[in-house]
């Protein structure tokens, strides 16, 4: 039987027509500026996000920590949410790359607000570390794919101005939070001096992430990248793959919305504990501590049944839907956590 790879939206895979303009991609040289194709890509997204330039990247980590080692620094502090990606699963990178430290600030739904912000931001003294930047994290990945909105995004700005700091957008799946509120994805990028967007989650690239902003941003991401070892020569043939992403890629995501709302709905009617206004995305995060079990066994029950979730702390599932999830394998999944939690 087939496995519904619930885990995550990474495990997409290229598309056929991806596969083709990876064959035929123009190349050259990226690191002497000579590659056509991915100065089309990141043409593309700075189009796209409304942002001066663009840098393709290996990983959406990559494209964040580029961002804490332009705008933070040594003695220096980023504002972040508690269960952020860029504090929680970068491998402790900020502290690591650049010498600045976190400042995680606990949200309830993972979405930091001026009211969160401003107590965090520190006064200028000698002996405190300086405020350098203001991190958020949308869609939020381990509050269940929440997305901010532009206003609460504007008021974030609003605060970052105020205090002249710059807003760097971990944008990983900043595309479902523009299709979720059928909007351009510029109008949440520009509240943001940077963001890094990710083309190999539900976009369904193979490989990279873009990192967009000022075009004096880019030049010095550029030179950390290369700092990275993510300076790459014929890389078009993988940029390929992310123009195909973006053009065609993008507005499919709310059928992925819709099995997540399926879903959800479906785990809201079993014992099982869900928050369904936190349903935004393509992300169901389910409490399983009803059942008298922990999230390892419930893994491991979905498992037996051919299909995959994600751990996500003692007692909580993640489940996410992608472009490699179909309607019927939806369907499936619901009569199990029917007869498995009902
Ligand atoms: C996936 C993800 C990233 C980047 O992940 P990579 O695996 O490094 O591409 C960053 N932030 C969030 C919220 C993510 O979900």
């Amino acid at each position: 039987m087939e496995i519904v790879d619930l885990r995550s939206d990474t495990v997409t895979k290229p598309t056929a027509a991806m596969r083709q303009a990876m064959f035929e991609a123009e190349v050259g040289d990226d690191g002497y500026g000579e590659d056509p194709t991915v100065q089309e890509l990141e043409k593309l997204a700075a189009q796209m996000t409304g942002k001066e330039a663009g840098l393709f990247v290996t990983s959406g980590t990559q494209g964040n920590q580029l961002a804490v080692m332009v705008h933070a620094g040594k003695c220096s502090e980023v504002i972040c949410e508690a269960t952020a990606h860029m504090f929680g699963s970068e491998t402790g990178g900020m502290a690591a790359l650049t010498g600045a430290q976190p400042y995680p600030v606990i949200a309830p739904d993972g979405k930091l607000t001026p009211e969160l912000i401003e107590p965090a931001i520190r006064k200028k003294k000698m002996n405190v570390p300086s405020t350098s930047l203001i991190a958020v994290e949308n869609t939020h990945n381990s509050a269940g794919g929440v997305y901010y909105t532009p206003p609460e995004l504007a008021a974030i700005k609003e605060v970052a101005t105020q205090y002249a700091l710059p807003v760097h957008m971990d944008g990983a799946r900043i595309f479902n939070a523009a299709v979720a509120q059928n909007i351009p994805v510029a109008d949440l990028a520009r509240y943001a001096d940077s963001m890094q967007m990710c083309l190999s989650k539900g976009l369904c690239a193979p490989v990279g992430s873009v990192l967009v902003g000022s075009a004096d941003f880019i030049r010095q991401a550029r030179r950390y990248r290369r700092l990275l070892g993510g300076g790459m020569r014929q890389v078009g043939i993988i940029a390929a793959a992310g123009i195909v992403a973006l053009k065609t890629m993008v507005s499919r995501l709310s059928e992925d919305h819709a099995h997540a709302r399926l879903l959800g709905e479906a785990v809201a009617a079993t014992k099982l504990n869900t928050d369904l206004a936190k349903v935004q995305t393509n992300i169901v995060m389910a409490d399983v501590s009803p059942l008298g079990m922990q999230a390892a066994q419930f893994v491991e029950i979905l498992r037996e049944h051919n299909i995959r979730a994600s751990e996500y702390g003692k007692y909580k599932v993640r489940m996410v839907t992608h472009h490699d999830v179909s309607a019927d394998q939806i369907q499936y999944a619901i009569k199990v956590l029917k007869k498995i939690a009902g």
